[in-house]
């Protein structure tokens, strides 16, 4: 009895030093796509799986996407290659370079534009915006058997999180199911994996239950031409992929191919350390589709917290020593019309006379130069950018009658000059005191990015028209948009919860630090993080 309690005691004490100094043999790194810091704060009392699991773990309840881009891609770019999207070039889903010779000039984050006969809707999916390593990249470049594989919902997901040299990068290219790059052969594992995917697709969706945490979400609110959201339980007919695509059956699938992938390949059986990163993509389609506070978001968080149970449990089961990270791209604001109904009556959606279309033809009219698209952008808030055909006098005039428009307008917050950002150091310091031109000067890159930054003041909701699509979205300077959970999880590593904001930029030299890759400082923005509680760390002497 005396030595089973020493052997014990002796176990209790051998697995945090196993923890701390041990590389995991495999790194599996979750984004889920706009799970706002308040989505993961408001259900933490009910998680009962994955993410659970997660929280007894190394918890940044306040992470932050410090820049004022809180979009998809850039997001996901900062996430493994520990920089800003002012570094990592990603500033934005979507930029516009108005040289290119094709007549879209829109240009998608993760495509090749060189590619003739494209467009930024039907393009080449491409790494090549990605302007610096990821951790798997780094991994490979130190080991090169090292095996890297990027899966998620969405092309820009894998893609921006794997890097060019992963050696397996899936997405769902629609409903024919998992795609990658142009010219890669399905392996068999993906073929089979694709099989169940149409085959699920093709049955019926009767919803799921309303666990007991959604009864009180449960009431529809009105968004006009007799459409409403709110108590969706996401039934759907046979076949049909959108609403597939904005339910909690993607993220399942995402994490079938996932858990199918570090089983085949090997990952985390070999001498060194493999890498996985994983894009569950649903909870964003949920947001936009239905918003954050209705039946809808309370489902998918809950299938999304059992679907990650059943994952870690099964790499616990193939016995794999492996360190989890989880966070998001971005955070996220529900629609104004639920707000409106909870104690935010000031909540509001954007005027049309601030796109880009509208500001085109009321500066045309005020300089006379009409006729010509004179402003790009994508949509009433972010990067404008000028006509590269104006004189220096017609840009100058057009500029000045632009900031004077949207100065005076009550809902700008802001709008700055390309370069008042410029002039503006990389901001350093703790992010949730950055001011908005800091922030703007994190997802700055001086040839991607527009020649105005337009910043709608908070709670505005940069959708004109709830009926014609989305409902709600993400993308502001605003900390709603900002903030993220940032958790870590490994077997018998020590719960500590740190409450001040840190960014998700730290994550890579964090994770690096667990398996002794050195990072050079100046080549990143983050910092390591010490997830060892009290004394002892896990980053490398400074
Ligand atoms: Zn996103």
């Amino acid at each position: 009895m005396l030595r089973k309690v020493a052997a014990a005691l002796l176990l209790a004490t051998a697995i945090p030093a196993t923890a701390q100094t041990t590389p995991p043999k495999l790194i599996v790194a979750i984004s889920v796509d706009q799970f706002s810091a308040d989505l993961f704060s408001e259900y933490r009392q009910y998680y009962s799986g994955g993410l659970k699991r997660l929280t007894q773990g190394v918890v940044f309840p306040k992470g932050y996407q410090s820049h004022a881009a809180t979009e998809t891609c850039p997001g996901h770019s900062t996430i493994l290659t520990g920089s800003r999207p002012s570094r990592t070039g990603i500033i934005a889903n979507t930029w516009f370079d108005l040289s290119i010779a094709r007549e879209d000039k829109a240009i998608y984050c993760a495509e090749d534009e060189s590619v003739s006969g494209s467009n930024s809707g039907d393009y080449v999916a491409s790494p090549i915006h990605l302007k610096v390593p990821t951790l798997g990249g780094r991994m490979k470049i130190a080991n090169p058997a090292t095996r890297v594989v990027s899966v998620a919902g969405k092309d820009r997901a894998a893609i921006m999180m794997g890097g060019p040299t992963a050696d397996q990068t899936w997405w769902i290219g629609g409903a024919q199911g998992f795609v990658s790059y142009k010219g890669v052969a399905t392996p068999p594992l993906v073929a089979k994996i694709n099989e169940a995917f149409a085959q699920r697709l093709t049955q019926p969706n009767a919803g799921f239950d309303l666990p007991q945490q959604c009864v009180a979400k449960d009431f529809p609110v009105a968004i006009g031409a007799g459409k409403s959201v709110g108590t969706g339980r996401f039934a759907r007919a046979a076949g049909d992929f959108k609403a597939f695509r904005a339910s909690p059956e993607q993220d399942a699938m995402t994490l079938v191919l996932a858990a199918g992938a570090i089983e085949s390949m090997g990952l985390g059986k070999q001498a060194q350390t493999d890498i996985i990163s994983i894009g569950l993509s649903a909870t964003d389609y949920v947001g936009h589709t239905y918003g954050t506070e209705g039946t809808e978001s309370c489902i998918q968080i809950d299938r999304l917290d059992r679907e990650l149970g059943a994952f870690f449990d099964r790499l616990d089961k193939d016995g794999i020593d492996y360190a989890v990270v989880l966070t998001a791209d971005h955070g996220g604001h529900d629609l104004p019309e639920r707000h409106r109904e909870n104690a935010m009556p000031m909540e509001s959606r954007a005027d049309e006379a601030l796109t880009p279309k509208a500001l085109t033809a009321t500066i045309g009219a005020k300089t006379g130069l009409t006729g010509k698209k004179l402003i790009w952008g994508d949509g009433p808030a972010g990067d404008l950018y000028f006509d590269k055909g104006l004189t220096a006098a017609q840009r100058a005039k057009v500029e000045a009658e632009t900031l004077t428009l949207l100065r005076a307008h009550p809902q700008v917050e802001a709008a700055y000059t390309k370069p008042q950002i410029a002039a503006v150091p990389s901001p350093s310091g703790p992010p949730e005191s950055w001011t908005l031109l800091q922030e703007a000067r994190a997802s700055f890159d001086a040839q991607r990015s527009g020649d105005i930054l337009l910043l709608l003041k908070p709670r505005i909701t940069p959708i004109v028209d709830p009926t014609k699509g989305y409902v709600a979205t993400h993308g502001s300077p605003w900390d709603y948009d900002r903030r993220v959970p940032i958790l870590f999880w490994r077997k018998g590593l020590t719960h500590f919860e740190q409450p001040l904001g840190v960014e998700t930029v730290d994550i890579m030299p964090t994770l690096a630090a667990l398996i002794a890759l050195p990072v050079a400082k100046s080549e990143i923005d983050g910092r390591c993080l010490d997830l060892v509680a009290g004394e002892g760390t896990s980053c490398p002497a400074q």
